[in-house]
C-alpha cells in the first residue's frame, strides 16, 4: 500500500513539472495581433494591417519587392 503510494505520487508531481515546463516553454507564440486598418506609409492608402509591424500595402509591397529584385541584378 505505502509502496502505491509512493509511486503514484511521484508520477504526479512528475507529470505535473512537465505540464509546467511545457507551459514555459511556449512564450508568445499564441499572441494575436490585432488586425486593424492602418494607412500605408507609402501611398497614405487605408489598408487592412494584419499585425502592428506591417505599414506598407500588399501593392506598395510588391512593387517595393519589385524595386529591390531589379537593384540586386
Ligand atoms: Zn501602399
Amino acid at each position: 500500500m505505502g509502496k502505491i503510494t509512493d509511486q503514484g505520487l511521484s508520477k504526479v508531481a512528475k507529470e505535473d513539472g512537465e505540464v509546467t515546463l511545457t507551459a514555459f516553454k511556449k512564450p508568445h507564440s499564441f499572441r494575436t495581433y490585432d488586425e486593424k486598418v492602418r494607412n500605408c506609409l507609402m501611398c497614405r492608402d487605408p489598408f487592412m494591417s494584419t499585425w502592428p509591424g506591417e505599414r506598407i500595402c500588399a501593392r506598395c509591397k510588391k512593387s517595393a519587392a519589385w524595386r529591390n529584385a531589379l537593384s540586386e541584378s
